[in-house]
């Protein structure tokens, strides 16, 4: 059976056939950098990372490029507030989200654009797209009218007729006189007093949100890609409006197939910043494993909500635990005579039929992990055999092929013991210790290190240390 996906844009499950035969090309959205990321995020990097690593399994050569959206109202917004610059702010979660994502064990992508370097490519397409007639310029203002593009509205199902304006998304008040349609939007912004701006053939000015992820595809991947994922609010009106500014331009489709993952829930409820219960995939790894979080996610399908309950939570702790301790017992195994430490030998054929079959049907984890967990029952069995009885019942070319293949699998789904998980303070710290700290910190703030100053707030956080900073000043007590 080949490799089916679920594309969005056709609502229907297709064979998968890359445009080059053996490669991909992919791209995901990434984030907004004015905060640490939330778990909605963090689903959409570990779902994405999955399919990457699944295509790379089946052979294929993935070129993998994810974009840091550093120009936006809510960074320049953090940035006034922290009286600090817009790329102070965007550097320092960007930081921030390599290190949580790599603590998430998501491979790094070939390539991570950001829009203040791409504002050259950003320029050419609009100006492309005002030579075309799909965009006019307003009062520093560039626009793109979406009645032009006779597709608008393809990728979401939506029917431009039927729409409420004021429904799309990031609304800004003072562009409603300036378009010609309430749906058209923003691909050039007039540059206002104080705000970082660019140069161009529009007076000066900053890109709008959408535009940037057009110009990045198009410059690091090409005109036509074959995947483009994120999770599924962006379906409109982001990746709407990606298809009709670069569709428009090349003619060509932006991608062959495109994935959205479902709705994140936080105990029972949507989550969502208007009712304020987003968190922070950085607060939740303080309490849960980093795997037991990557394990959580891959125990729904992708397509799936999933529901964030502290018990769901502990259940996928004891999972990895599991699988955990199957794992262990590979240094057991690997003291038996005649075990080679060579990876040559053959994995079991019929488990890893099963799972790519599972992985196959639209990257079906749960599936997936089940023959996974399958595996992990027999090497804890032959584990404890060989514990308490000194001999494990399979023979060693039977026992290493199964240790193989466990090991194997549990890759392709990313989850891997990390050696260096999060560094961690000992237990009871002496106020003098706390002391030292918080001097530690004072010196980081003072360099502007703000990645360093808030590891040393959250890791005095971890021991039950609050810290309130007034003026130059921290004062804390231990809660
Ligand atoms: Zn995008």
């Amino acid at each position: 059976m080949p490799l089916t996906i679920y594309n969005s844009l056709t609502r229907q499950k297709e064979p998968f056939e890359p445009i080059e035969p053996g490669k991909v090309r992919m791209y995901v959205c990434g984030i907004t950098a004015y905060n640490y990321f939330h778990v909605g995020n963090a689903r959409v990097f570990i779902i994405f990372d999955v399919v990457r690593r699944y295509l790379m399994w089946r052979g294929y050569q993935v070129r993998y490029v994810q974009n840091f959206t550093d120009i936006d109202d809510k960074i320049l917004k953090r940035a006034i507030a922290e009286g600090s610059t817009m790329q102070e702010v965007a550097d320092r979660f960007i930081d921030a989200y390599f290190e949580d994502a790599d603590r998430l064990n998501i491979l790094r992508a070939d390539s991570y654009p950001r829009a203040t370097h791409t504002i050259n490519g950003i320029q050419r397409l609009i100006h492309e797209l005002e030579q075309r007639h799909y965009a006019y310029a307003a009062d520093g203002d560039v626009y793109y009218a979406v009645r032009q593009f006779p597709h608008y509205g393809k990728l979401s199902g939506r029917k431009l007729d039927d729409m409420q304006a004021g429904a799309s998304g990031r609304v800004d008040e003072e562009e409603g006189d300036k378009k010609k349609d309430p749906f058209d939007f923003a691909l050039w912004k007039a540059a206002k007093p104080g705000e970082p701006a660019w140069e161009s053939p529009w007076g000066a000015g900053r890109p709008g949100w959408h535009i940037e992820c057009s110009a990045m595809v198009r410059q690091e991947l090409g005109e036509s890609i074959d995947i483009h994922a994120g999770g599924m609010d962006l379906t409109f009106p982001h990746h709407e409006n990606e298809i009709a500014q670069s569709e428009a331009v090349t003619g060509k489709p932006l991608a062959n197939y495109w994935m959205h993952n479902g709705f994140v829930n936080m105990d029972g409820e949507k989550m969502s910043k208007s009712l304020g219960n987003t968190r922070l995939t950085r607060d939740l790894l303080t309490n849960y494993d980093p795997m037991a979080f990557r394990l959580f996610v891959l125990q729904a399908h992708y397509r799936k909500p999933i529901d964030f309950t502290a018990d769901a939570l502990e259940a996928a702790e004891s999972g990895w635990k599991t699988l955990n301790e199957a794992f262990q017992y590979g240094s057991k195994f690997a003291q038996l005579p005649g075990w080679s430490s060579e990876q040559s030998i053959e994995l079991e054929r019929a488990m890893v039929d099963r799972f790519n079959e599972a992985m196959d049907d639209d990257f079906n984890t749960p599936i997936a992990l089940s023959v996974i967990f399958e595996l992990a029952k027999d090497l804890r069995r032959e584990g404890n055999l060989l514990v308490h009885e000194g001999q494990p019942s399979l023979s060693i070319k039977q026992l290493q092929c199964q240790w193989q293949t466990f090991e194997n699998l549990l890759q392709v789904l990313g989850l891997e013991n990390q050696p260096e998980a999060a560094p961690t303070l000992s237990e009871g710290l002496t106020d003098a210790e706390i002391e030292a700290l918080i001097q530690q910190r004072q010196d980081a703030r003072q360099a502007k290190n703000w990645v360093e100053s808030d590891r040393i707030r959250n890791e005095l956080e971890a021991q039950g240390i609050k810290l309130i900073d007034k003026g130059n000043v921290t004062n804390w007590y231990r809660s």
